[in-house]
């Protein structure tokens, strides 16, 4: 079988308008998911995601995978591991990764086992060894942004509280939110408010929304704090000190990552710590295991090196006894490959529903929606990943055809 064509997808979902490359250069952003499809001789294709959807990057990532597809036009799709070495060590600027590059390799790597699942006809977690779990329980994330029916920025503690509330009721025990993105003004907090010496009056106005949304859930909810690294090791260690008494299960990027900063505060907070949605391949995450920093890592199917590295990293991971979520923030194309990852691990340990990536809007880019059941989602039985583009997706995006 021999790779004929690969087509790199920015996807416009229907909140969205087409923002064009002038735009974002003047500082316009938007949510556009990434996807890229690989094409083959014997009529197989596969879909795979780059986990480049907001802020910055869709469209950068977009062309690099065309640049990166360039190289492997020609070569076998089931062999994934020569595909990745490839990629990763004679691209020049792959090596040691990087967010756009690692991303671009992401997405093709998915699409390859994509096409591995259906040339054998399994599902991808078949292939990976085996499913343990065909239900995975999962958390509401980053209710700061809204929940259900209530969307945009929670503000007072009583919007936190609502938000967390919306999630109890669909069936959720867990919810992760960032307790210090806005004011109660709806303006963005400064990076002088959230490092360095915290006022008492932030520290209070940060520990009110934390307690109300412990009062909301009740006792038996578990409750993660995201950091989004806009805190440092002076900040963070004031903020775990006021908020660890809510029974806080862990804390998310508590800082820039950077492994000595993260042993810094491992070692000054009693909040678990979690991350690595931004370190990328085996390489990144090794000082992380070696002094037992991280206690859940986030490795991104989409940007981590692909269902073929983040495997490896999973695996790497168990050996220090530290547990996985897969960090998602894109398309179900994305999510379907974190799913057949997270049913076949043994150190899994929750799956996150991103509060947008699971809007009608998002769900419809795919041919097959996450399924949600009173807060677990169902792994996937399709062959490959399971799920594809979906018409709406086709009909509404950018793209580069490289062949
Ligand atoms: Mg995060």
């Amino acid at each position: 079988m021999k790779i004929t064509k690969i087509e790199a997808f920015r996807l416009f979902p229907r909140n969205v308008q087409a923002i064009s490359t002038d735009a974002i250069s003047k500082g316009d952003s938007a949510i556009t998911p990434v996807v890229c499809r690989i094409h083959t001789d014997t009529g197989l294709y596969g879909d795979g995601e780059a986990a480049m959807a907001f802020n910055c990057g869709a469209v950068t990532v977009m062309n690099m995978i065309a640049e990166l597809s360039r190289k492997i036009i020609g070569m076998d799709p089931l062999e994934n591991e020569v595909i990745w070495e490839k990629l990763m060590k004679n691209a020049f600027w792959t090596q040691n990764g990087g967010a756009v590059t690692t991303a671009a390799v992401s997405a093709i790597d998915n699409a390859c086992w994509d096409i591995r699942g259906k040339y054998f006809k399994v599902p991808v977690y078949v292939l990976l060894g085996g499913k343990r779990r065909s239900v995975l329980r999962s958390y509401a994330s980053q209710l700061q942004f809204g929940w259900g029916e209530f969307r945009g920025n929670a503000l007072t503690p009583d919007e936190f509280a609502r938000n967390a509330k919306a999630a109890i009721a669909e069936g959720y025990d867990c919810v992760k939110v960032n307790f210090f993105t806005h004011d109660e003004d709806g303006n963005n907090f400064s990076e002088d408010d959230r490092t360095g010496t915290l006022t008492p009056a932030f520290l209070n106005k940060i520990e009110a929304r934390v307690k109300a949304v412990r009062d909301a859930v009740g006792p038996d909810v578990e409750i993660m704090a995201e950091n989004h690294a806009m805190t440092d090791p002076q900040s963070v260690v004031q903020f775990a000190g006021r908020i660890e008494k809510y029974g806080i299960s862990f804390m998310e990027e508590a800082c820039y990552p950077d492994p000595a900063v993260t042993k810094y505060i491992a070692d000054h907070i009693s909040i678990p710590l979690a991350g690595g949605e931004r370190v990328y391949t085996r390489f990144g995450f090794e000082p992380y295991f070696k002094d037992g920093s991280l206690r859940l890592i986030q490795p991104d199917v989409g940007n981590s090196g692909g269902i073929t590295e983040v495997k490896k990293i999973c695996d790497a991971a168990y050996t220090h006894g530290v547990s996985v979520q897969i960090h998602t923030a894109g398309s179900p194309i994305e999510t379907f490959a974190a799913l057949q990852i997270e049913a076949v691990i043994p150190n899994f340990t929750i799956h996150e529903n991103l509060v947008w990536s699971i809007y009608d809007e998002y769900q419809e880019l795919a041919k097959n929606p996450i399924e949600i059941r009173n807060g677990t989602v169902r792994i996937p039985d399709g062959i490959g990943l399971g799920n594809e583009l979906s018409e709406y997706a086709l009909s509404h995006c950018e793209f580069i055809t490289v062949n």
